[in-house]
């Protein structure tokens, strides 16, 4: 009854056995080609809720039948695992400039994450442009522990994102470098930041400055973060700067 039950259960996104056992209720009503291995699917989804799950075979059919296709195939599932998670895919680009540096940001994030052996390997590079303006991407497979990651394996994410930038500046020079990697930056900087504010993992060493929401911490009592001194704030960002600096010229 409303009112009597005030107690709130966390549901977690299901581990790998649990998607094994989601994609098999969801495949019971498809036609699904006895070369395709729902476990090799489960495998390739973790972060996936029940209802991602059943949205991925739901697309992998509608590809199936657009293609006039008897039954589902591994491609048609890996096409719909990039649809749910990246966009629908779109004409190729035409021949251009545009083109040319998309594809040498994304070979630099590809070779930089493939070179780095505490980075996850590379799944797939591509420069079909996919709905939502995203020009090419470059991706490793999603790793299935989540939230427990290494200093070293944070520096080499880092590394990665900086791996499309630093492309660009080695091919075409550092006067043509543009906006595309507007969004690896955004990310580098959150990532950076992190490590230095709450992991304790700079030179700063073992003190979380910053509190998950955004409070700082400084000795005892964490205090709002208009109140701490300009000088934590300018060791805060030389840290920051230096871990940037450093995985920028290892990328490159
Ligand atoms: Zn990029």
């Amino acid at each position: 009854r409303a009112g009597r039950f005030d107690r709130q259960i966390m549901v977690d996104y299901p581990s790998y056995s649990g998607r094994l056992e989601i994609l098999k209720v969801h495949a019971r009503n498809k036609r699904i080609d006895d070369s395709v291995d729902i476990e090799t699917i489960a495998r390739r989804t973790p972060g996936f809720a029940g209802a991602d799950l059943a949205n991925l075979l739901n697309e992998a059919a509608i590809l199936t039948a657009r293609r006039q296709k008897e039954a589902i195939t591994e491609l048609e599932i890996t096409d719909a695992i990039d649809r749910v998670t990246i966009g629908m895919s779109m004409k190729p680009m035409l021949d251009s400039v545009k083109k040319r540096l998309i594809a040498y940001h994304e070979v630099g994030h590809s070779i930089v994450r493939t070179l780095l052996k505490d980075a996850d390997p590379l799944d797939k590079v591509t420069i079909i442009p996919r709905s939502g303006g995203v020009g090419g991407f470059s991706a490793s497979l999603p790793s299935e522990e989540m939230g427990l990651e290494s200093r070293a394996a944070i520096l080499a994410l880092i590394t990665v994102l900086l791996g499309g930038r630093a492309a660009e500046e080695v091919v075409f020079g550092d006067d043509e470098i543009t906006t595309g990697a507007s969004g690896d930056i955004e990310r580098v900087a959150k990532l950076a930041r992190l490590m230095v504010t709450q992991l304790g993992m700079s030179s700063l060493g073992l003190v979380a400055l910053e509190s998950q929401n955004n409070e700082v911490f400084l000795g005892r009592d964490f205090i709002p973060r208009s109140e701490y001194s300009e000088k934590v704030s300018s060791l805060i960002d030389e840290q920051v700067r230096n871990i940037v600096n450093q995985c920028h010229a290892n990328a490159k």
